[in-house]
């Protein structure tokens, strides 16, 4: 079993405080490190949210095919 708590972090670089980590690696100027950080956090927090979507619709059979009948569903009404 895997058992996850939860964490709340918020943080601001003081000499860019209008960093936007959506922005990605182009919007650090300067090759600023405290950005770099927070953009690293950042995406590994997107990516451990994304494997956590993963993991859930793989040991819930009952959703992949639920979605996946409603795609084909869509797809129907297209043509
Ligand atoms: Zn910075």
């Amino acid at each position: 079993m895997v058992k996850l708590g939860t964490v709340s972090f918020k943080a601001r670089c003081d000499r860019h405080p209008g960093f936007d980590p959506n922005d990605g690696r182009g919007g650090i100027r300067g090759g600023c490190k405290r950005c770099e950080l927070l953009l690293d956090i950042h995406d590994t927090h997107m990516r451990l949210m994304e494997m956590i979507r993963k993991a859930r619709n793989e040991m819930d059979p009952v959703r992949p095919k639920a979605a996946a009948a409603a795609a084909d569903e869509r797809q129907t009404l297209l043509f």
